[in-house]
């Protein structure tokens, strides 16, 4: 089964991933975190989407959709797309690289939630240098403080999460993402992520999924 989870940047796609991984074998595909590893070591692809992810802007469809095929080549089954599709374009090329791989979405969760909340999420966030787990600084502490609890790892802040860099993101989430929402409307499950804890969106979330 591939999943879509949709939603604004500080939705909780990321930690719920993290617990579809951890407890129902899934394998996260989160484009962030890959941009991110390009970044790290340098590659070309990282210098090109840095340029936009430091301004909080999508990186191109054509960069983005190039990554995720060559992904797809070695792994296109029980995956949790995360923060991939971004923009219809993207939608497009992805059905058709899965039906030429013979495969499919099967459920696209969307994760509904109040801009307010996203802020104040957003705005506190840190997350591990190696495993990319999120914390918050008063919602999800680490047990050490600056420190991953699951593997010791150095707790930073992403360049993109400063204020006006979320608002740029915000901003190209409800304008290029959100239609998405209509793009996927057959297999739309609408999970409502307001006040609810990492578990409880898990709980939400795995009842729709059957395993
Ligand atoms: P968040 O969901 O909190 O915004 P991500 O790690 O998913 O965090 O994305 C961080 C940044 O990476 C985005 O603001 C954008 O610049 C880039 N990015 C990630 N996924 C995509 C995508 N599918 N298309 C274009 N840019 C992307």
């Amino acid at each position: 089964m591939n999943i879509i989870l949709l939603g604004a940047p500080g939705s909780g796609k990321g930690t719920l991933s993290e617990f579809l991984c951890d407890k129902n074998n899934f394998t996260q595909l989160s484009t962030g975190d890959l941009f991110r590893e390009n970044i790290s070591s340098k590659t070309d692809l990282g210098l090109e989407a840095q340029k936009y992810m430091n301004e909080g802007k999508l990186v191109p469809d054509s960069v983005t959709n190039s990554m995720v095929e060559k992904y797809l080549e070695s792994k296109n089954t029980n995956l949790i797309f995360d923060g991939f599709p971004r923009t219809d374009e993207q939608a497009l090329a992805l059905d058709q690289m899965l039906k030429n791989l013979n495969n499919q979405i099967d459920k696209v969760f969307y994760l509904e939630i109040d801009e307010s909340v996203l802020l104040g999420r957003l705005t506190g966030r840190m997350i591990c240098k190696i495993c990319k787990r999120s914390y918050h600084k008063v919602n999800r502490k680490p047990l050490k403080e600056g420190i991953c609890d699951f593997d010791n790892g150095e707790l930073i802040v992403r360049p993109d999460d400063q204020e006006d860099k979320i608002k740029t993101r915000l901003e190209a989430y409800n304008t290029q993402t959100a239609p998405l929402i209509e793009f996927y409307k057959n297999k739309l499950i609408k999970i409502d992520a307001d006040n609810c804890s990492p578990s409880e969106l898990y709980d939400r979330v795995v009842s729709f999924i059957g395993v």
